[in-house]
């Protein structure tokens, strides 16, 4: 070691230089605004991508926009959704969750059951608050889901805003929206009376 470096030493250690450059920073922090959050009496501004509880959504008409498919449940890496799905009697080849189950306890909000519904039945609110003693409570059922979506329906729309998954348009609310018209009435011409 040199002796200009033995110097250097020496005079921090009379100076006590550390202790200083400590209170220096501790002085430049007493004139910062807190950036703490006396929660819960202040709250946060969310953004409208955040990955809050899951919800299931309805049509402005009320209709569940659910058709069952199961593609959240497979997208799921948590393994932690439940679909049961049952064909609906008034409207062919529709189908729709008699179940939904989320457990929430195993819940990683990725988002990826969101991105995977091709009706946008599926998002994710800024619902944070449902810190319980009972375990069991946090196994979202499809009643409970539904009345998540209504609580917070501005939320769920604007986190598939911000995804890109929704728009409010019409080309959203003729395709992706929906379900394709052909699906619900044929629109093909029937064939000749003498060819059936
Ligand atoms: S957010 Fe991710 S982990 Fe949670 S239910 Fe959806 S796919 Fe599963
Ligand atoms: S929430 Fe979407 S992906 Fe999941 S079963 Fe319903 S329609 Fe299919």
């Amino acid at each position: 070691m040199s002796v200009s470096v033995l110097a250097k030493q020496l005079l921090d250690a009379v100076m006590f230089r550390e202790i200083w450059n400590a209170m220096k920073v501790t002085f430049t922090h007493m004139f910062h605004r807190p950036i703490t959050f006396q929660y819960p009496r202040e709250e946060r501004t969310i953004p409208d991508t955040h990955r809050g509880a899951l919800a299931l959504l309805r049509y402005d008409d009320g209709a569940e926009r659910c058709v069952g498919c199961d593609l959240c449940e497979v997208a799921c890496p948590s393994h932690c959704i439940k679909v049961v799905s049952t064909e609906d009697e008034s409207l062919p080849l529709r189908r729709y969750a008699s179940e939904f189950y989320i457990d929430i306890t195993k819940c990683v909000f990725c988002g990826y059951c969101v991105e995977a519904c091709p009706v946008n039945a599926l998002a994710m609110t800024k619902m944070y608050e449902y810190s319980t003693h009972d375990k069991r409570t946090l196994l979202f059922d499809k009643k409970r889901l539904y009345e998540i979506g209504e609580r917070f329906i501005e939320d769920a729309k604007k986190y598939l805003y911000a995804h890109n998954q929704e728009k409010n348009d019409q080309m959203f609310h003729d395709y992706r929206y929906f379900f394709p018209q052909s699906v619900l009435k044929p629109t093909q011409p029937l064939p000749p009376k003498h060819l059936t």
